[in-house]
């Protein structure tokens, strides 16, 4: 436990369903695991269905951390995790990504859907904004993101997207291997600040 000093608490984006593969609750399960193992605490939605209870169940089942965040509004809806270590409640889905954000020193994006993918791009523009230097792992479950990696990757032979931009984005297909890699990463370089965070 404890056997690192620059993660204490990393947030999951993941899907509010399990998907069609038991491939996905098993690495969501795996990813948990391996968090408690190093004694990093989770930071995610508070939700109880889908990938998003899968992960939270395995941290919780390891006597790990949780802080789930979760809008009043969906709290019903996401079936609002009893269990946690801690369930924050705000008052919008931007103040929870803000508040997972503020919580958290790293992010990993696994399996998920237009939520997650929201999430996922909008703590990347975030980190592209100057505003954060928190390492950001894609976790590409048997390819998972694949096409979406070939679609970055056509966007930066368009040069919509500058190299060093498209670098922030640590993937691996194992669960184990990304932690590492985000928990090895040196402190980045934080980008230039071009807005405010009163302005996001
Ligand atoms: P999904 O990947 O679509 O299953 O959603 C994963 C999580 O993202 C769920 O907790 C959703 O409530 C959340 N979510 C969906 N849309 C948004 C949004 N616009 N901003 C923040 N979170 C969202």
């Amino acid at each position: 436990m404890g056997d690192n000093d620059s993660i204490k608490r990393i947030c999951v984006f993941c899907g509010s369903k399990i998907g069609a593969r038991s491939v996905y609750t098993d690495v969501a399960q795996q990813l948990g695991k391996a968090i408690a193992s190093h004694g990093i605490g989770l930071v995610y939605g508070g939700g109880s269905i889908g990938l998003m209870g899968v992960i939270a169940d395995a941290v919780l089942k390891e006597k790990g951390n949780v802080i789930g965040v979760i809008p009043h509004a969906l709290a019903s809806k996401e079936f609002a995790h009893p269990g946690l270590t801690e369930l924050r409640m705000v008052s919008s889905m931007h103040e929870r990504k803000a508040m997972m954000a503020e919580l958290s020193d790293a992010f990993i994006a696994m399996p998920g859907g237009f939520g997650t993918f929201d999430e996922f791009f909008e703590i990347l523009t975030w980190s592209q904004l100057g505003l954060h230097a928190k390492p950001i792992g894609l976790l590409n479950v048997e390819g998972y993101f694949d096409l979406l990696l070939a679609f970055i990757n056509h966007v930066l032979e368009e040069r919509f997207i500058q190299t060093e931009h498209s670098r922030l984005i640590i993937t691996s297909r194992h669960p184990g291997e990304l932690l590492s890699e985000l928990i090895r990463c040196k402190p980045l370089q934080k980008l230039p600040q071009v807005i405010d965070w009163k302005e996001t």
